[in-house]
């Protein structure tokens, strides 16, 4: 007999679906007329080219730059947008089409908040991730902001200071800057903004990984998050394949094994995972297959 789990947590996370529904609902509204002008997405939406090339197909246009937006509706994508961007979005009369993800907004406000309370701010994440440039956009102008662990343990003349964090980080790393905080600095605030949506789904992959003879993780070889996920699974199976979608999968990637695991990034949609495991029930044709949900 042959076995297939499915990670519980493979896929959309909350923000995803929530910034993918906003988009259907946006481009369903142009389609039969009820509002006019393009609509456009600053970004993709999503980091999966199956899902953005769909929702293209809609109507829906992923620019790089506010500069190429004139007129019309721009979507604002689940990591958020910088304030700057906003303005001028606002500027020119564009409709904001707000899909930034309730937890990145959670992060925004802790930052500005921060920020006018007179907390230097430390934001743990990549600064050149559009959420850190996001978030970093709400704290007040002359606030110093630090996003390194060496920034923070060379920082002068502050006494107090917040932290924050992109969502994607680790608890590890995020405590690797509460650590060196407060030996520098006599008060420091801390706001957990990880999102355990990731947590979780590394957590699950890395058990499934585990159970299984070959490992599947679905996704964008440009999702950050889905690169990671191959990561984290590679180290505790080596017979782990990252795919974008079921037309990579070849005989050979599961040959003698009896259990295959899938799991899938945040940005990878549903209709990706079912493909996959259509793909493997065909080539599995004639076996004995239980499928089923790992968590
Ligand atoms: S990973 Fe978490 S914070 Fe990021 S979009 Fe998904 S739900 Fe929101």
């Amino acid at each position: 007999m042959k076995e297939l789990l499915i990670a519980r947590s493979a896929g959309f996370c909350f923000g995803v679906k929530r910034a993918i529904a906003i988009a259907d609902d946006t481009a369903a509204k142009a389609m039969d007329g009820r509002t006019e002008g393009p609509i456009q997405s600053l970004g993709p939406i999503i980091h999966n080219p199956q899902a953005v090339e769909r929702l293209e197909r809609k109507g829906v246009r992923v620019v790089g730059t506010v500069e190429e937006i004139a007129c019309g509706r721009a979507i604002i994508r689940s990591h958020g947008v910088t304030r700057s961007d906003r303005n001028a979005l606002e500027g020119k009369g564009v409709t904001i089409i707000d899909a930034t993800c309730p937890f990145v907004t959670k992060a925004q406000e802790h930052a500005r908040t921060l920020s006018r309370e007179g907390y230097g701010v430390v934001v743990v994440g990549d600064p050149n991730h559009p959420e850190v440039k996001s978030i970093i956009s709400y704290i007040e102008k002359g606030v110093p902001v630090f996003t390194s662990v060496q920034e923070v343990k060379s920082a002068k003349g502050v006494r107090k200071a917040g932290i924050v964090a992109q969502t994607t980080q680790s608890f590890d790393n995020l405590m690797a800057f509460v650590t060196a905080a407060i030996k520098r600095f006599p008060e420091v605030r801390v706001f957990n903004t990880i999102c355990n949506a990731t947590a979780l789904r590394q957590q699950e992959s890395t058990g499934l990984a585990g159970r299984a003879d070959a490992m599947f993780v679905l996704g964008g070889y440009n999702s950050a998050n889905t690169r990671r996920l191959a990561e984290i699974c590679r180290a505790i199976n080596p017979r782990t394949h990252h795919i974008e979608t079921a037309e990579e999968l070849a005989p050979e990637m599961v040959s003698g094994a009896k259990v295959v695991g899938v799991t899938a990034g945040a940005s990878t949609p549903q209709w990706i995972i079912d493909g996959f495991v259509e793909s493997l029930k065909g080539l599995w044709a004639g076996e004995e297959i239980q499928v089923s949900f790992y968590q």
